[in-house]
């Protein structure tokens, strides 16, 4: 499989070299050349499958040619062994017809443990067959940085340094992190905010100099292989809900348009998909695009959701590649002028296009507390504040009561107390027993100042398994 960069102009490269690329030299982000499509008799035989062979199944034709089958169907089995759930990702049913599939029973308990296991382990596969090593350095708010370093910790070949603003990230994401010890695992509190720890990463991406020919990798969610880890719990649900006999819906909780663009691209290979739902909150660049055909960047507002805290929406553009029939030059044009500080509209015909498929809704923080009591009412389950996002959207914008509605749960409630709390059902909240003791733990941390030759000379000086470089 050959990966090309949605600006046209990157040289196309392999999945191996994807996987260590992040952004394309271009500016662009990397999508497969030709997207596999499976037939209806070939998605409906996978029906039963338990959740790692499907994803062999589901994954292989993006990795062919760099890893070999026995070598993919192992990793895959060592990734979802760690989930906590038998199931891996259960359904659980609210309402007639309507479904969260819940994505939390991973390590850190959201969703980014079923990319970033995987990437973690794929990474160390392919740089010991290199003899290489890489350096990760990456900015978190909360989420990414525990399901990174929980990916990584066992990286013979990786160090990580994650870097999260100082006593700014809630104690249960804190301590999901700094309580990992390893001797290539770095927490780094800036005492800063999240844009000054996201600008550190992007100017060392910029200037790699001070990592002395290590190589550095993306852990974002543009980094092609989450995307590609994300599809297949789309064919996971579906299979279990009459598909592809049966066309199913999803509504799916996003930011960065990381999750859902999975969504869409498992309707391309041939999952039968109805609807799509971005369900977004109040930072809703991508539903003033879906409702009015504007992208335009506005300010950012803090709300009880904070993983999709965003004001632009990094994956969007490999949906805006398509939607402009694959053309590389022409995305390049409408993604410099957005950079100069114009938003865009797409021609009318290709917007009419996209909305046969996607609806969306933004959600303010009042709805969503509102949205877990009245949940909580109904079903005596707890959803956390983005997943009770996702809940509102669909019920706002289902298009049909007979096609089943899956809502994607993308974290377990007990990470965002703040969200449930409001909602009036914190009581009923408990950590999951692989973290109990979580808030007695240890935790290993430096704290540094809002200065980027101090982080990187920290960099250079840890980033050989604790060693200098
Ligand atoms: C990261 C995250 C999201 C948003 O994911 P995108 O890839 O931006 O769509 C939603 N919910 C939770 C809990 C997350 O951690």
């Amino acid at each position: 499989m050959r990966y090309i960069s949605t600006r046209g102009q990157a040289p196309a490269l392999n999945f191996e070299d994807v996987l260590l690329a992040g952004l394309a030299t271009d500016g662009g982000l990397y999508v497969p050349e030709n997207l596999p499509r499976f037939t209806q008799e070939e998605i409906a035989s996978w029906a039963g499958l338990p959740y790692h062979e499907l994803a062999f199944r589901v994954m292989r034709p993006f990795v062919t040619g760099s890893i070999p089958d026995a070598d993919f169907k192992k990793i895959l089995e060592e990734t979802y062994g760690v989930f906590s759930h038998s199931a891996i990702a259960p359904l659980r049913q609210l309402n007639g017809n309507e479904w969260v599939l819940e994505l939390f029973h991973g390590p850190t308990l959201a969703f980014k443990d079923f990319a970033l296991q995987l990437l973690g382990r794929l990474l160390d596969y392919v740089l010991e067959k290199r003899g290489e090593r890489v350096v990760i350095i990456g900015a978190t708010s909360g989420d990414t940085g525990s399901a990174a370093i929980e990916g990584c910790k066992h990286c013979e070949n990786v160090d990580i340094f994650i870097l999260h603003p100082h006593k700014r990230v809630s104690e249960v994401q804190r301590r999901q992190m700094t309580t990992i010890f390893g001797e290539n695992i770095h927490n780094i509190a800036i005492e800063g905010n999240f844009d000054d720890c996201q600008e550190m990463v992007k100017n060392s991406f910029a200037d790699q100099s001070f990592l002395k020919g290590t190589r550095l990798v993306a852990v974002n969610s543009i980094n092609w292989a989450r995307i590609m880890a994300q599809i297949v719990y789309y064919f996971h649900a579906a299979l279990q809900l009459g598909g592809p006999a049966r066309s199913v819906s999803f509504s799916v909780p996003t930011g960065n348009f990381g999750d859902i663009f999975a969504g869409y691209l498992a309707r391309n290979m041939g999952l039968p998909i109805n609807q799509l739902i971005v369900a977004t909150n109040r930072n809703d660049i991508l539903h003033r695009f879906m409702s009015g055909n504007q992208y335009v960047k506005e300010t950012l507002h803090a709300t009880l959701s904070p993983s999709m805290d965003i004001m632009v929406s990094s994956n969007f553009e490999r949906l805006l590649f398509d939607m402009h029939g694959r053309n590389g030059a022409a995305l390049a044009e409408l993604m410099n002028s957005f950079k100069q500080g114009g938003g865009f509209s797409v021609e009318q015909e290709r917007w009419t296009e996209t909305r046969k498929l996607f609806d969306s809704l933004a959600v303010d923080d009042e709805q969503t507390c509102a949205t877990i009591a009245e949940v909580y009412a109904q079903t005596g389950e707890v959803l956390d504040p983005h997943t009770a996002i996702g809940v509102k959207a669909a019920r706002e914008c289902r298009r049909s009561l007979d096609i089943p509605m899956v809502i994607l749960g993308t974290a377990h409630p007990v990470k965002f107390p703040e969200a449930v709390e409001k909602a009036g059902v914190g009581k009923a909240l408990e950590l999951p027993e692989h973290l109990a003791n979580l808030f007695e733990r240890e935790e290993r941390c430096t704290v540094l100042a809002n200065d980027l030759k101090a982080v990187q000379a920290f960099v250079s000086q840890h980033g050989n398994r604790g060693k200098p470089l």
